[in-house]
């Protein structure tokens, strides 16, 4: 029997478990990494974002982890590791299809958004290939010296008077760990929960509602390409190629990611409302990919020629969250603590500012550790929360493009607000992610965002001149603007307080 007595063991080695493994192994705790699977793997959740690379910069600089601060960006990734596959993404690029009708270029770029998040390719962000960017960590953390055990499954936790208990077994053997704390870093695996007696929220009373089926592609033509070829010049205004970017083809009733890696890898997914698009008795994933694409020309365009490189993945409904994130010698990743949709890419950087937090927890003891550790799951949750209001608020307003962008605007005037203080010293080491935790901002946010639910098309350009005029004391980047006609290219911004 293999037997691991440490202080902190960490359950699941995504990059959220591995990088937490490697930053309380710097912090001096002793630490076991735990893995179900084994690396290489494939992984969905690729698309990170600024506050992901700015918080990434952050946990590299604050607990002396200088390999990983290349990573940060996209031209010091490919700089530093240019056997690492990954995308570039310059920002955010929306568009509103209508089913049996190719996308044509509309007024005022009606139907078009695109949301530049980075001022020259060099300072893009990055689409991660999980596979290897997790595999890669994974070694970090071993060179490190992180024991690591995969094909690890446990089949008993126990929360005792003093620590835990965990019982597993691996294809060589049994395996026992004590530990001071634990870390639930399994995402969908959800491993504490049941020892915990954690309570799923009823999904009921999320206000985000879909179901996804996705896979990984060749062959996925650029979306640029499709746009100038049915009408050259179409794509002149946009202030970066619309293919860098987390490309969002929005359909009635869902939504497509399509992003691209270097390697000739496509990730691509549809997001679906359930409801709308329940799943038909006896159609196979694949058959259903082939009738979504069918429904919108544009896209079956954009797909005419691609081959799916793995099987497809068809979820029941994404939504999830459990009642409780934390105590004082245990906690949950966001992943593990609950889910909303990739709309927007919140994931990632949600993960990594859960990471920072709980670092910054275990590089106390006694009782200051314990307060950080208790404080961290209800903002966690408050977090989940914040973004299930976004993402359920744009999901009920795909029918109203323009009043969905207005909403999604509320997304970004909040991260920029943040990357702000993060560029300026003025981001408090608590911080929660995306002004989760700042009263007024959700005050005016939620005012905007209830609204928006139910606001008639024909009052889209009012509704945009009131956002503009309410979140102008957050609003550093010229959000919400009618002059931009929806083409926001990165602006620099003033100081934020
Ligand atoms: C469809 C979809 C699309 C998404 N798109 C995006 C996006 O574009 N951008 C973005 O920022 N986020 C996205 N996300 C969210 C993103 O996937 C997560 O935020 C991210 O993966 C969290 O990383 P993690 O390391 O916490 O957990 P995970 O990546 O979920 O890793 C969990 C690890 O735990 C292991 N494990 C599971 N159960 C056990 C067990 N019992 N014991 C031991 N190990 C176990 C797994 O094998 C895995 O290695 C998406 C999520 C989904 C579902």
């Amino acid at each position: 029997m293999t037997r691991v007595d440490c202080d902190v063991a960490i359950l699941g080695s995504g990059f959220g478990g591995t990088l937490l493994s490697i930053v309380a192994r710097k912090l001096g705790c002793s630490v076991v990494l735990v893995e179900r699977g084994t690396h290489p793997r494939f992984a969905i959740g690729e698309s990170s974002t600024p506050l992901a690379d700015f918080t990434l910069a952050r946990i590299a600089d604050r607990f002396g982890l200088g390999w990983l601060r290349p990573l940060s960006k996209y031209g010091t990734w490919k700089a530093s590791h240019p056997e690492l596959p990954c995308g570039m993404k310059r920002g955010f690029s929306f568009f509103r299809h209508e089913a049996g009708r190719p996308f044509a270029h509309a007024e005022g770029n009606a139907n078009a958004l695109v949301v530049a998040a980075s001022p020259n390719d060099d300072l893009a962000d990055t689409h991660w290939f999980r596979a290897s960017f997790d595999a890669h960590l994974v070694g970090k953390a071993v060179g490190d010296g992180v024991p690591y055990l995969d094909r690890c499954e446990c089949h008993a936790v126990r929360h005792t008077e003093s620590g835990w208990e965990l019982d597993a077994a691996r294809p060589d053997g049994a395996v026992h760990i004590r530990a001071g704390l634990v870390i639930d870093a399994t995402g969908t695996g959800q491993a504490l929960a049941p020892a915990l007696g954690l309570e799923p929220v009823d999904p009921a009373g999320l206000l985000a509602r879909s179901r996804a089926l996705y896979s990984h592609f060749t062959g996925v033509a650029r979306w640029q390409d499709v746009l100038e070829d049915a009408e050259p010049g179409a794509t002149a205004a946009h202030p970066f190629p619309c293919d860098d970017a987390a490309l969002h083809q929005i359909i009635d009733g869902g939504w497509m990611w399509v992003l691209r890696f270097e390697n000739d890898i496509t990730s691509a997914g549809f997001s679906l409302d359930p409801e709308r698009h329940p799943v038909r008795p006896g159609e196979s994933p694949e058959q259903e990919w082939g009738r979504l694409l069918g429904t919108y020309p544009s896209l079956a365009r954009q797909f005419a020629d691609a081959e799916p490189v793995r099987p497809f993945v068809r979820t029941g409904r994404l939504q999830r969250r459990v009642s409780r994130a934390s105590g004082p010698d245990w906690a949950l990743l966001p992943h593990a603590a609950g889910f909303l949709d990739a709309w927007l890419s919140p994931g990632i950087a949600q993960t990594l500012s859960a990471v920072n937090r709980l670092a910054l927890a275990l590089a106390e003891r006694g009782p200051e550790r314990r307060r950080r550790m208790t404080e961290y799951g209800p903002t966690v949750l408050r977090e989940l929360e914040w973004v299930d209001e976004i993402t359920g608020t744009c999901f009920a307003c795909f029918d109203r493009f323009p009043v969905m962008g207005t909403a999604a605007m509320l997304y970004f005037t909040a991260a920029i607000y943040c990357e702000e203080r993060e560029r300026n010293g003025l981001a408090g080491p608590d911080d929660a992610f995306l002004l989760a935790d700042h009263p007024e901002y959700r005050a005016t946010a939620g005012h905007l965002l209830r609204k928006a639910r139910t606001l008639p098309a024909s009052e889209a350009d009012d509704f945009l001149a009131e956002a503009h005029r309410l979140l102008e004391p957050y609003n550093s980047c010229g959000m919400c603007d009618p002059g931009r006609r929806n083409m926001y290219p990165y602006t620099a911004s003033r100081p934020t307080k």
